[in-house]
């Protein structure tokens, strides 16, 4: 069989000899149905195995063999073999490794990537743990985007870089347009109206609704579209299912709300109008930003509220959630249908802010100027904090790395002094952020 013959996309694992390109191979076939052949080309071994991740099919190929050849000519068969995977794959995986940190073959073989038009993921191996993971940043430096830390051998990391590459493939047995579905899930407490919400939204004219058989997973979920934007809306068979139980016993509570919410991108956590902010909401937000996930608060009911303003009761809400400042609240009906849709539209909006990403370049001049105007305050007797350098480490929601001479003098009340001012020198809105500091050398 010829994988390469059937049109299935190919990705492809190249690195210089001893980074664990097979360790890798190995791990991504793991327990998933592969097909494994050995070809013996007329220059090299190649081993392939076919994969399918979340739908998608592609086929994976490891040039093997070079660790066998003397060390002067290495450089010259690794450089081939990048060359290769350049001509006949859709996705390269460059494996360099944590440990031994960027060398000089890694930087000759990113110069030969840089200049392909191919999609490359960095993957650094062998970060067995937290140090050697953060430490994966330092590739930044190669040029070709943001490294991916993993294990090989102990299995870190490799979900999400199997979810990266799904996500990325075109071709056949892609499903790219709907795998770019931001993943929305409808929270809040019983009867403020989730299920109400949810049939008005999938009943409006001006939204697609796809009720094509998916997989299992796709089977609780519910896909729509507006505007050419594809939503997936999580979990809607729970939503349902709530008002035919609810009046017997709440069993949706907030472990099932945990559940949607750890699978979605975007939060709409819906507030009876006519009760205001309870304990159960805060409970839910709490969750919400502790996942990591963007939030819109919908005020739902509000043609039940008489006698306040929008104006009035969004500064109430904030006011009893100062937590969530930074988090769009819309007034929703949907009873009458008002607001619904404007609710999706910040959502999507949302989910841009979610996923967003801050050149190096651009961070470091504004957390720069930031820290320059007001510098982490000093306890006596400590010396001068020092910024080094901040990147931004992955993304859903933006995560910034920031390395000091001392990060235990920082306080608590400065990281969330600057992450106001990086909400407002970006403009981003109702996404949770994460943002550490580490004195770890460059
Ligand atoms: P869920 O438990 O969160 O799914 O809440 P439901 O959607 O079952 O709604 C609970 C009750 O509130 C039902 O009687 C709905 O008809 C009513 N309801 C929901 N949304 C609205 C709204 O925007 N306005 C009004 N007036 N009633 C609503």
């Amino acid at each position: 069989m010829n994988l390469v013959e059937e049109k299935i996309p190919i990705v492809a694992i190249i690195g210089r000899p001893n980074v664990g390109k097979s360790a890798l191979f190995n791990r991504l076939i793991g327990q998933r149905k592969a097909i494994v052949e050995r070809t013996s080309g007329t220059t090299r071994d190649r081993l392939y195995a076919q994969i399918s991740w979340r739908g998608k099919l592609f086929a994976l190929v490891d040039t093997g063999g070079l660790d066998l050849l003397s060390s002067h000519r290495i450089s010259k068969a690794v450089k081939e073999q990048a060359s290769v995977a350049i001509a006949e794959a859709e996705i390269i995986l460059f494996v360099c490794e944590a440990k031994d940190g960027i060398v000089g073959l890694d930087r000759e073989i990113a110069l030969l990537l840089r200049k392909s038009s191919k999609q490359i993921f960095l993957v650094v191996n062998k970060a067995d743990n937290a140090t050697l993971s953060e430490g994966a940043v330092d590739f930044y430096q190669l040029g070709l985007g943001k490294p991916y830390p993993i294990s090989a051998m102990h299995g870190l990391g490799i979900g999400e870089l199997l979810d990266e590459i799904a996500a990325n493939l075109s071709g056949s047995g892609a499903r790219s347009s709907k795998d770019a579905a931001i993943k929305v899930a409808i929270v809040g407490r019983p009867n403020v109206g989730k299920s109400s919400f949810l049939n008005c939204l999938l009943n409006e004219k001006r939204v697609i609704v796809d009720e094509l058989p998916g997989t299992t997973r796709d089977a609780i979920d519910t896909r729509f579209r507006k505007d050419e934007v594809d939503f997936l809306l999580i979990d809607t068979a729970g939503i349902r299912h709530l008002r035919k139980i609810k009046n017997v016993v709440d069993i949706y509570g907030v472990s099932q709300a945990r559940a949607s919410i750890k699978r979605c991108d975007v939060c709409l956590v819906l507030i009876d109008g006519t009760e205001g902010v309870q304990r159960d909401d805060l409970g839910i937000l709490k969750i919400v930003f502790g996942e990591g996930k963007g939030c819109v608060m919908a005020v739902n009911k509000w043609d039940l509220v008489k006698g306040s303003t929008t104006e009035k009761y969004e500064r109430a809400v904030r006011a009893t959630v100062p937590f969530a400042r930074f988090v769009p609240v819309v007034f929703t009906s949907a009873l009458t249908g008002k607001n619904v849709l404007a609710a999706v539209d910040v959502v999507k909006k949302t989910a841009e802010y979610h996923s967003t990403i801050i050149s190096t370049g651009e961070l470091n001049r504004e957390i720069g100027a930031i820290w320059k105007a007001h510098p982490p305050p000093l306890r006596y007797g400590t010396k001068e904090i020092k910024l080094r350098y901040a990147t931004q480490v992955s993304t859903k929601p933006p995560n910034f790395l920031i390395f000091v001479n001392d990060s235990k003098a920082i306080k608590k009340s400065y990281v969330r002094y600057l992450e106001g001012r990086l909400r407002e020198s970006f403009g981003l809105v109702g996404t949770s952020l994460r943002i550490r500091f580490t004195q770890k050398k460059k």
